[in-house]
């Protein structure tokens, strides 16, 4: 080996160059590095999610670029381009952070024992999490089932390590020719949509990137943390932080947020913990692989789902009838987001008023949130359909009309996404179908024709979704 061997820093949902551990041992070697990304079908996201990829990778591309150097970005199996990658270019290593989604652990996994039996170091850090998914335990040892005391001990355990700072220098090896085939440059990415091209909103409301990230994180701390107990539950407010796509894709790490925050000299316990979901949903997730596809309280695999095509996809366009459940859906089509209440909400209604299977809700928002993780998703889903371990029971049933008016009291929120109602006073606007015709017409809408008539009523929905909680418990 001599000193120009490159090491391979493998990016995969760290697209960052600070707090980067796998990136630091490598730049601390001395050693050149050969920066690569696979786009590898196997580990690929869902649309929006695909969008950001897009261009998390072109922003990770700039970044290294003002060093001097380039991100190589190769299609094809991971499992066999690492090691061709490896080999060819007489890799002495190959580091990356480590990932805790099932598919690619497995991926990880083989390829680890694939290059050492290639006598090609493999070397994973963390980065992730504030603790990895196995640190966080029972004095039995055991992993938690519910999430206070959970964030309880994970508390006790210790604030993150303090995070990395950036190489200040890189040098940078070449893309051996054998892999030049299996290179693609951006325009061949194939990630963005094309016909139709329906980005148009997260290309308005998203910069993807650690720059990005971190100018995020500056406006949180600077006029967003102070009232985010007070306004975390208000959609039209947009007072929670709105980092979880840039948690997503590593363009920051939680241990970084954790020590701004720490910085900034404010209360910030409320925000932490949310954060602390996060940690459980991956904690979760490591328990319990099929997460997304399996009730974690048995007893609901007897649950009659309904089959219900038409109220699937009023849900999905955000047609249910239900402004607040609409506007919802809608924010999610057009910003690849939504406002966490409202994800509470139009989740409840799939699960509870529409009695869809919680797994088609999951798979919509998987492939419609740009901050969509294998491990929060359905964590968050089995929560609200109350099939997961620490969730809200079944019997409780929002009604989305009371959170219109708790949490949307003026209706701005509605107004902002559901433009047809934009005229209906406050007091009308969270359930317009008990207004007067008369009145609804004079601000120019007439249910049925510009707006849906709800697709469920309320009570009966309830009664319903409560005779089949009590059926299965019978
Ligand atoms: C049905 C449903 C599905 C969800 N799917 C996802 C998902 O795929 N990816 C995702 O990141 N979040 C998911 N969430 C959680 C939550 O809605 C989002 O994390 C939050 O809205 C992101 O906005 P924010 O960054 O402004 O949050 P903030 O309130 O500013 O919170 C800060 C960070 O804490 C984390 N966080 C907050 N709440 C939760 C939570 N309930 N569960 C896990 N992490 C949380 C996120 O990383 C977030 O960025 C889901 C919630 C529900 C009800």
């Amino acid at each position: 080996m001599t000193r120009s061997n490159p090491v391979i820093v493998w990016f995969r949902e760290d697209f960052r160059l600070a707090d980067n551990a796998a990136l630091l041992a490598a730049v601390e070697t001395g050693q050149p590095v050969l920066c690569v990304f696979v786009l590898d079908a196997a580990t690929f996201p869902g649309g929006a999610a695909r969008w950001w990829l897009d261009g998390a990778l072109r922003a990770l591309d700039a970044a290294l670029h003002a060093h001097g150097g380039t991100l190589h970005v190769l299609r094809g199996a991971a499992g066999s381009l690492i090691p061709e990658l490896a080999r060819d270019s007489g890799a002495a290593a190959v580091h990356w952070n480590r990932r805790y989604d099932p598919v690619g652990r497995g991926v990880d996994t083989a390829l680890k024992a694939a290059l050492r039996q290639s006598d090609v170091a493999a070397h994973s850090f963390a980065g992730a999490l504030l603790h990895e998914p196995w640190t966080i335990r029972t004095r039995q040892g055991a992993p938690f089932q519910m999430f206070t005391p959970f964030w309880r001990a994970a508390c006790a355990f210790g604030g993150p390590r303090p995070p990395l700072s950036a190489p200040s220098e890189l040098s940078f090896a070449r893309l051996p020719e054998t892999l030049e085939d299996s290179r693609v440059a951006p325009a061949g990415f194939g990630l963005l949509p094309v016909a139709p091209d329906w980005a148009a909103g997260l290309r308005e409301d998203w910069e993807p990137g650690e720059t990005a990230a971190h100018a995020c994180l500056t406006r949180f701390l600077g006029d967003g943390l102070a009232a985010y107990g007070r306004v975390r539950d208000i959609p039209a407010a947009e007072g929670t932080s709105r980092l979880s796509p840039y948690l997503r894709f590593g363009h920051i790490t939680p241990a970084q947020v954790w020590q701004a925050v720490a910085q900034s000299g404010q209360e910030g316990t409320k925000f932490l913990a949310e954060m602390g979901w996060r940690e459980f949903a991956w904690s979760l997730l490591f328990q319990h692989e099929d997460l997304a596809r399996r009730n974690l309280r048995g007893t609901f695999d007897a649950l009659p789902w309904r089959t219900d095509p038409e109220g699937l996809r009023a849900w999905q366009t955000g047609r249910t009838g239900y402004p607040l459940v609409d506007a919802g859906m809608r924010q999610l089509w057009r910003t690849g987001w939504m406002h966490n209440r409202v994800r509470m909400v139009v989740a409840s209604f799939l699960v509870k008023h529409l009695l869809i299977d919680w797994r088609q809700g999951e798979a919509w928002f998987a492939d419609t949130l740009v901050d969509h993780d294998p491990a929060s998703n359905p964590m968050n889903w089995q929560w609200s359909a109350g099939t997961g371990v620490d969730a809200a029971p079944f019997f409780r049933i929002m009604s989305p009309v009371l959170q219109s008016e708790k949490f949307d009291p003026a209706g701005d929120y509605i107004r902002r996404w559901v433009p047809e109602l934009a005229d209906v006073p406050a007091r009308l606007i969270h359930a317009p179908w008990v207004a007067d015709a008369g009145v609804l017409g004079t601000c120019g809408v007439v249910l049925g024709r510009d707006y849906p008539l709800p697709i469920e009523d309320h009570r009966q929905a309830r009664a319903r979704a409560l005779a089949a909680w009590t059926a299965l418990r019978n």
